[in-house]
């Protein structure tokens, strides 16, 4: 039978729920159990997918298309496994759910309301992916212990802990130790009212894992353990951490893992097996080269933005045994050609980003121009992929006025342009070309020589494509198409003859990277800005 661990969060927001699930259910999975995690958001959108980056930072797409929470991206690359629609829920969808059932007529003349009938919908939704044979199933709680919108969740797993019974359901609550210096003191006051604000509704906590810039002494863990109504053993600290990936290991030294075990009466292993996981850590602590790659995007002053990008490079770069630093770079700012050279100059290689609409096109253009003159190793993604196929067009091919329809729907050269099943389009929300498709890889290309297979599948979140109306006369100029859809005969990857690695990818492989599958692409990429700094 499935047990159920609930991750809860108080004091302050941004305490790193999402990794410390991801790391506790990677020791629980080193011990031999089929974990999974999920997420639930308390806020109305139905999904992440229409929020922007200011709000929300990345928006991480699964397998099977659902636009869900960067966390999903965390527990993805932690755990090795692929996440899917299931695993992030939020208080819009548990709403739209229930509404849909109320004007089906399912609830026979009753009173909808929010206790049974939302506690109800959430509960399902927690329960549900017990289907998919998981051992143990982590649910993240969004937002923090006290805020108004997550009541109904904290009801429901009030009603879960009676259903499921003692030893299947675990609550972990992650909190906040803070130091103040006048007083040279860690306080654990703040905590204590946010374990009160969880019971009051009803919810005790069996673990307490206290966020700390430094140790927490044995008085400490009494005093918590007797206010917060916990075993001593269970009150577990968790130290700032350099790396996101060394907490898995500090949680094991807390012996997080066996305290969740006891609690859920599970038999330990003794010792997890994370074997890849410390020869990975080894790595990127031991680099034995060093590159700086410019990351061009229009939303560089908020690294959440390009999470994914971020720790790809983090996985591509251990892989190399190489130090990958990242630039990040402001696309409009290089739309000044002074700028431009001081910004790219010294670079070992450029990563066009994601995007959409018009603001900083120009700049990353111009800077694509400069990598593919300049011989830079160059990765585009997605929207960074189209540029590279307008700035080919314009600036190689001639063809005046060349752009994608996105920015210039009225251009005589629409050598990217909007898909046709895209036209019918009017609802924003979960509609674009979204999830994973099959590509097939032309053998002797760059792309191939990077997957070493010619059959890949990767994930989509775009409504516009290379126009393939254009595709010869790009061959004929040296811009060469490696990877194809081979359902809608669509290009997905483009690459240059005449440079020493120059690729641009409709998909977002930086979705698919983990720490125990560096993604490929990724991984050639670095490997080609090493080669290109020791010339
Ligand atoms: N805006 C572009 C499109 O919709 C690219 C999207 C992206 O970069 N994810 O096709």
């Amino acid at each position: 039978m499935t047990k159920y661990i609930f991750v809860t969060g108080g004091v302050t927001s941004s305490l790193g729920k999402g990794i410390i699930a991801a790391s506790l259910a990677k020791l629980l999975q080193g011990h031999g159990f089929k974990v999974t995690i999920q997420k639930f958001d308390p806020y109305i959108n139905v999904d992440p997918g229409t929020l922007n980056p200011y709000e929300h930072g990345e928006c991480y797409v699964t397998d099977d298309g659902a636009e869900t929470d960067l966390d999903l991206g965390h527990y993805e690359r932690f755990l090795n496994i692929s996440t899917s629609q299931a695993n992030n829920v939020t208080t819009g969808r548990i709403y739209q759910t229930v509404i849909n059932k109320e004007r089906a007529g399912e609830f026979l003349g009753k009173t909808v309301q929010v206790i049974p009938h939302i506690t109800d919908e959430i509960k399902r939704r927690m329960l549900m992916l017990s289907e998919k044979g998981f051992d143990i199933i982590i649910t993240e709680l969004g937002g923090t212990v006290g805020d108004i919108e997550s009541l109904p969740y904290l009801e429901a797993l009030r009603q879960l802990r009676m259903e499921l019974g003692e030893h299947h359901y675990c609550t972990v609550h992650l909190t906040l130790i803070p130091y103040l210096a006048a007083a040279k003191e860690l306080k654990t006051k703040p905590t204590q009212h946010s374990v009160k604000e969880l019971q009051e509704s009803g919810v005790q906590p069996n673990i307490l894992v206290c966020r700390t810039e430094k140790p927490i002494s044995d008085d400490i863990r009494q005093k918590l353990a007797l206010f917060c109504n916990l075993k001593k053993e269970n009150v577990i600290e968790a130290l700032d951490a350099d790396t996101i990936y060394e907490v898995p290991l500090l949680m094991l030294k807390e012996k997080l893992d066996i305290r969740v075990l006891k609690e859920l009466k599970l038999k330990s292993k003794g010792i997890p097996e994370l074997k890849a996981w410390r020869e990975f850590l080894k790595n990127l602590r031991h680099p034995i080269h060093e590159v700086t790659i410019g990351l061009i995007g229009k939303y560089n002053e908020l690294p959440d933005a390009y999470k994914s990008i971020y720790e790809s490079f983090i996985h591509s770069g251990a892989a190399n045994q190489c130090k990958v630093n990242v630039k990040a770079i402001h696309s409009e700012s290089l739309e000044n050609p002074k700028s431009l050279k001081s910004e790219l100059s010294g670079l070992d290689g450029l990563l066009v980003a994601p995007g959409f609409g018009e603001r900083g096109i120009e700049g990353k253009i111009e800077s694509i121009k400069f990598a593919r003159e300049n011989k830079i190793p160059f990765l585009g993604i997605c929207l960074g992929m189209q540029c590279a196929v307008v700035e080919f067009a314009r600036n190689v091919m001639h063809l005046k006025n060349a752009a994608s329809t996105e920015v210039n729907p009225k251009t005589k050269n629409p050598v990217i342009h909007i898909m046709p099943d895209q036209l019918t389009v009017t609802k924003k929300g979960g509609t674009m070309r979204l999830g994973a498709y099959d590509c097939k890889l032309i053998k002797g290309s760059k792309a191939f020589q990077a997957y070493k297979k010619s059959q890949i599948s990767e994930r989509h979140r775009h409504r516009y494509e290379f126009n393939s109306k254009y595709l010869k006369e790009f061959n004929e100029h040296g811009m060469v198409a490696s990877g194809i859809n081979p359902a809608k005969n669509l290009v997905e990857i483009i690459e240059l003859k005449n440079h020493p690695w120059f690729v641009g990818v409709q998909f977002h492989p930086e979705l698919k990277s983990t720490v125990e599958n560096p993604h490929p692409l990724f991984v050639n990429f670095v490997l080609h800005c090493i080669k290109n700094k020791k010339k």
